[in-house]
């Protein structure tokens, strides 16, 4: 008899991870097993499980290259502050920005603040329904279109983060391709698996799946050593293990000081702050503490280092603090304009537009207090490999 030819396999396959062989994938048959997992297994997050597709949209902008912890605890104060498109479009960019403040890419939340002014005056506060027209929005990318319109829609489209590629990729035993042919082919095999009908009986098969894929590459697949005894489509994998990625961009080492200048006045604690230029490409017109040009900390003790990644480079910061009250030197060390730098009250510091490092800083000397952030109980895997990557960025942003 003939064997039956998989619409997912590795047909294309030029450089496998190890020597393998083509595994037929029958779609229903992984749908099934991928779907009765992840109704057991999928972990319960704020943005699970709700018919508002406005929360579905912030979270999904939330999510990209951000760890989902971080994004739980911002989420919902974020909806508290923006309960709707409409108080998003009236919101200043600053409000905006302030909530988002830790979460890092703060394109995004300009993104969308400027696409729900677009849907407040253009469509009534109507967020559209289909991928096609959901793509016309600023800031709304291939991913974020997709993922809209299955989730919250029920659209039968495929939705491929970087979790999702891993999976297809070891699944089909393909080496990682990072060029238009690679992600056209992972771009088939993802739309070969989704469901192909609309919600049915009340169930929203192409959203859910979507969703199963993701959670099966954050949690089961992992990017180091995938936890492959607990996957639902072990034995229809080909790679079962790590597959052949292509070399990361080299990561770069730069210093960084800043200072931590602190005043009391009778019972309220002021920190002082430079604001960002509005010009400059990254985190424009946000606040951060002043920060010191290497000469004027020679040979100074910091009060803390601490490291801080920012795409491919990684800032060894080091915060210094005047000894005394009669020390100005650092003070006049600051290169920043007298009209740049201000004192913020401590208790204010909740609600300024702070960049993602001034807040660990201002976090970790107790200068500003941490939200706490609970998770659900993870489920029950090896405790050293039970870790969850954030969603690997799939668009432009700063
Ligand atoms: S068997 Fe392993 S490598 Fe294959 S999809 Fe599952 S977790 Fe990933």
């Amino acid at each position: 008899m003939k064997a039956r030819k998989s619409p997912v396999q590795s047909e294309e396959s030029t450089a496998p991870s190890k020597t393998v062989a083509p595994v037929e994938i029958d779609p229903s048959s992984f749908r099934r097993r991928l779907m009765s997992w992840y109704r057991t297994h999928a972990r319960e997050l704020p943005w699970r499980g709700i018919s508002d597709p406005y929360r579905t949209w912030v979270s999904e902008v939330m999510l990209q290259q951000t760890r989902v912890e971080a994004v739980i605890e911002h989420y919902n104060d974020f909806l508290r502050r923006f309960p709707t498109i409409v108080a998003l479009a009236l919101a200043t960019e600053e409000d905006v920005l302030a909530s988002w403040s830790g979460l890092g890419y703060y394109r995004r939340a300009r993104m969308l603040h400027r696409a729900a002014q677009f849907i407040t005056r253009e469509r009534n506060g109507a967020l559209p329904r289909t991928a096609v027209e959901l793509r016309t929005l600023p800031g709304i990318g291939e991913y974020t279109c997709a993922a809209i319109a299955s989730i919250a829609f029920g659209e039968s489209i495929a939705v491929v983060d970087g979790n999702v590629e891993r999976v297809l990729l070891r699944l089909t035993g393909r080496a990682e391709r990072n060029n238009a042919q690679g992600r056209a082919f992972v771009q088939r095999q993802a739309s070969l698996l989704v469901p192909p009908k609309r919600f049915k009986d009340g169930v929203n098969a192409a959203g859910d799946h979507n969703q199963a894929m993701m959670e099966l590459g954050a949690t089961i697949c992992l990017p180091r050593a995938p936890l492959c005894l607990h996957c639902p489509v072990f034995s229809m994998c080909a790679t079962r293990g790590e597959h052949i990625t292509q070399p990361r961009m080299q990561q770069k080492s730069r210093p960084a000081a800043y200072l931590l200048n602190i005043r009391k006045r009778g019972v309220v604690t002021e920190v002082l702050l430079e604001r960002r230029a509005q010009d400059v490409s990254l985190m424009a017109g946000m606040y951060e503490l002043p920060p010191l040009p290497q000469d004027a900390v020679k040979d100074r003790e910091p009060m803390l280092r601490l490291r801080h990644a920012i795409t491919n480079t990684n800032y060894y910061v080091q915060v210094f603090a005047p000894q005394g009250r009669k020390d100005r030197s650092l003070r006049r060390a600051v290169p920043a304009a007298r009209d740049d730098l201000r004192w913020f009250r401590t208790s204010r510091l909740h609600s300024l537009a702070l960049t993602g490092l001034a807040r660990k800083i201002l976090q970790r000397l107790d200068v500003m207090t941490v939200h706490p952030v609970r998770l659900p109980e993870p489920e029950p895997v090896p405790v050293e490999k039970n870790r969850v990557p954030a969603r690997p960025k799939i668009e432009a942003d700063d």
